[in-house]
């Protein structure tokens, strides 16, 4: 009787205690950069290159919030990116196909850079005071993309795994002749872009929900589960994987409908990789292939997912986004 009462108690405890509220949710209740009112609405009529800016302190706050919350140790600080960067970078965006880059036109407000950031890239959305996210912000790390694409998703993903001597794990996003420092930029602004689309369509809950349910959300439908997914983390100090669970790991991944091993990490990562990568492989044509070298020997882990059978429902989703 006394078990059953202390177990009862329990129980009762356990289901009145509200879980706590995501972290987004308590920085977007208190950072200026995600009210509108904080930004001049006038830049969205401003042709992109003049978007390409240092990042301002609304931005550097934002930053330092997340960074706080994940246990980053960085401190974010405002960048100039080179004229010839900013001008071959603003006529990569040009090149996208059109819906894309008038997504990129009517809801990115601006791309801010730093350096320091405690990653590659970011983004965030501007709520106003119906709740509506009618556009958001990016902000790139410059000394990043010292690397060109296929070297920086590289660098990206072998970060979940330790390396071994005779053995290497390497992706590639860009075919050898277009493989640039620009393209590894146009890869993340796709990806960043895609978490500021989530917002404006509400394809996921609002960074502004203290209680979401993911389960509302038809997007969230589609994220698979498998046992081994617990354990992936990327950038994390020590990699959780060994390079020779490599195998082991995409075994399990390849049946899933994740486009990419980062879109397992949440709903929102798998929404802005599938975002990412359908406008990458559908639509712009380009690969996306993970490889494993072992002492000479090639064993291809992953190509273009995005274009699997079970990937169908989640490319629709997309298309339909990209047709409004
Ligand atoms: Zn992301």
């Amino acid at each position: 009787m006394r078990l059953n009462s202390l177990v009862l108690l329990l129980f009762l405890t356990a289901a009145c205690k509200e879980p706590a509220p995501p972290a987004s949710a308590a920085i977007y209740a208190i950072a200026p950069a995600t009210h509108v009112s904080t930004w001049d609405q006038n830049l969205l009529g401003r042709p992109l290159p003049a978007r390409i800016e240092p990042a301002t302190e609304p931005l550097l706050d934002y930053i330092r919030r997340w960074n706080e919350s994940d246990g980053f140790q960085a401190v974010p600080k405002p960048a100039r990116m080179d004229a010839k960067d900013k001008e071959a970078l603003a006529r990569e965006l040009s090149n996208l196909p059109p819906p894309v880059l008038k997504l990129l036109q009517k809801h990115v407000i601006t791309i801010a850079t730093v350096e320091d950031l405690g990653g590659s890239a970011m983004a965030g959305a501007a709520f106003d005071d119906r709740g509506e996210f009618p556009f958001g912000f990016l902000i790139l790390d410059i000394n990043m993309f010292k690397r060109n694409a296929n070297q920086w998703i590289s660098y990206k993903e072998n970060t979940v795994f330790q390396p071994e001597p005779g053995t290497s794990y390497t992706v590639t996003l860009e075919p050898e002749v277009s493989n640039t420092r620009i393209a590894g930029m146009r890869f993340v602004i796709l990806h960043e872009l895609g978490h500021i689309i989530a917002q404006v369509t509400r394809s996921l809950p609002a960074f502004t929900d203290r209680r979401p349910d993911r389960n509302k959300f038809p997007f969230a439908r589609t994220f698979d589960e498998f046992p081994l997914r617990g354990r992936i983390k990327f950038y994390a100090d020590k990699p959780p994987f060994s390079v020779m669970e490599a195998e082991r790991l995409y075994s399990e991944f390849s049946p899933t409908r994740f486009p990419t091993l980062y879109s397992c990490v949440d709903e929102e990562e798998d929404f802005s990789e599938t975002f990412a990568l359908y406008i990458h492989t559908v639509l712009m044509k380009k690969p996306y292939e993970v490889k494993l070298i072992e002492k000479g020997k090639t064993t291809v882990l992953a190509r273009d997912r995005i274009l699997l059978p079970q990937m169908k429902e989640k490319r629709d989703f997309i298309a339909r986004i990209l047709e409004k």
